[in-house]
């Protein structure tokens, strides 16, 4: 038996305009668009709709997501690994063709051997770190990495990435891109080929909104913007595309008026975090069958503002409904707008429904 909620709604029609607005964003900028689909699993529905839309490059965290596309879509697609691989994936990324980002010489080695073995040449990414100390070479490692590196006879250095705003939430700005501007054009000359310079992930949008021109950068690889029209590293909608897409409904469970008992010592929950009531004395909660196993309740957002997210457990939601003039009833259902790790945890989650709309 499959339970009917939770259930995540996606609607397609709201990616499909926010997908179209994009790729048409990109082609006057004179960028490729690079659809990032660990967000969703790289579940078939959307990567197909991204897929017919017009959009030929993948980008996954997950080599697993990777493949799944790959099953789905025809020959020629091109599929980018945007985590630096284990030892583990090696082999897989060489036989199936798949474009890693690396940040480490040890890696490319590897890559080299296995590519060598199997007759085959690998593209790669070199990973710049920009500033927000998640992956990527050293600025003063990189210049001798690139020359060793080029020297590689089964790897093909197909350009060099960064990523901002992801770990640090470092925002980029035109001085971070001038560098990696530079270091791309440096190595054309030098290797007198073009190389792709390919950047991410939303943050770039909002840096680039007024722009007419982009120089120098070659891709963008976006997430969020294309399912939730939202840049979290600036904690704004982006005007110009659409939110709403994705519903979370959940079942409510009970609804009584209660108090922590405020006598006793209190230690942190069984996520090892405090989650304080509101107000004094008794107040209504109501609790919802959805916890943290089945979405991330920092993002979540309630229609109704006079009912508060109190904190979540691995099965339950539990809200202050004391100030709402809302009447709610066991087994109601009602609904949230999801963020990006509530999105993401709602598919991770094998107790939600998915289900897609037009
Ligand atoms: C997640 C990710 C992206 C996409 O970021 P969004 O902010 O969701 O657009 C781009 N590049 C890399 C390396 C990522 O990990």
């Amino acid at each position: 038996m499959g339970n009917t909620y939770p259930l995540l709604e996606v609607d397609l029609s709201v990616i499909k305009r926010n997908v179209d607005v994009l790729l048409q964003r990109c082609a006057s900028w004179h960028l490729q668009l690079v659809a990032v689909t660990k967000g969703f699993l790289a579940d078939a529905p959307l990567v197909s709709l991204f897929y017919h839309s017009g959009i030929a490059s993948f980008a996954d965290s997950n080599l697993e997501n990777l493949l799944k596309i790959k099953n789905l879509l025809p020959p020629g697609i091109r599929l980018l690994f945007i985590s630096l691989p284990m030892k583990e994936e090696i082999e897989t990324i060489v036989v199936e063709g798949i474009t890693p980002f690396v940040s480490h010489w040890e890696t490319v080695e590897a890559l080299n051997l296995e590519a060598k073995k199997r007759g085959k040449v690998v593209p790669i990414f070199l990973a710049l770190e920009s500033g927000d100390a998640r992956e990527g070479f050293l600025p003063e490692e990189i210049e001798e990495m690139g020359d060793k590196i080029s020297n590689f006879s089964h790897i093909h250095i197909e350009g060099i990435c960064s990523t901002l705003a992801c770990l640090s939430g470092v925002l980029p700005d035109e001085r971070i891109l001038q560098r990696l501007v530079d270091f791309k054009e440096k190595w054309e000359k030098k290797w007198g080929r073009k190389i792709i310079l390919s950047v991410g992930g939303t943050t770039f949008l909002t840096l680039w909104e007024k722009e007419k021109e982009i120089k120098g950068v070659d891709e963008i690889r976006l997430g969020e913007a294309l399912l939730l029209g939202n840049d979290i590293s600036r904690g704004k909608p982006i005007e110009w595309l659409e939110g709403g897409a994705f519903t979370l409904k959940a079942e409510i469970v009970e609804i009584k008026s209660k108090e922590p008992d405020r006598k006793r010592d209190k230690g942190f929950d069984a996520f090892g975090e405090i989650n304080l009531p509101l107000g004094e004395g008794k107040r209504k909660r109501m609790i919802l069958a959805l916890g943290k196993q089945d979405s991330d309740e920092h993002q979540l957002c309630f229609a109704d503002e006079n009912a508060k997210i109190i904190g979540a457990t691995s099965n339950y939601l539990v809200m202050d409904i004391e100030e709402s003039d809302k009447i709610y009833q066991v087994g109601e259902v009602v609904q949230f707008q999801a963020g990006y790790g509530a999105v993401l945890r709602a598919f991770l989650s094998p107790y939600v429904r998915k289900a897609y709309h037009w």
